[in-house]
């Protein structure tokens, strides 16, 4: 079983957040939470995969995914939802 994962980690502002699997260095891109970044071409330090986890990229990665959510992020209402985030997302990879 090895299964592409469609997103992986971005150190980024403080966060960890997801973006997708096949951005590359120089690559203006989207997080799956919304944040607009460059992708860095140096890779993260150590210090910066520290970072707390981004919990709306979290969540819009374990939706996209079918992974069911853990109890404690159930309660992220407020904002643009989940779905609001995939379509972002989904935009944002065409062509
Ligand atoms: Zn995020």
């Amino acid at each position: 079983m090895t299964t592409q994962r469609p997103f992986r980690w971005q150190p980024h502002d403080g966060k960890r957040h997801a973006v997708h699997h096949d951005t590359f260095p120089t690559q203006h891109t989207t997080t799956l939470c919304g944040e607009e970044l460059t992708i860095p071409t140096t890779r993260a330090t150590k210090q910066q995969w520290c970072w707390p986890t981004c919990t709306d990229c979290d969540t819009a990665w374990r939706l996209a995914e079918g992974i069911p959510l853990p109890l404690q992020q159930r309660r992220t209402t407020n904002g643009p939802g989940p779905a609001h985030m995939l379509a972002v997302l989904s935009h944002s990879t065409r062509g």
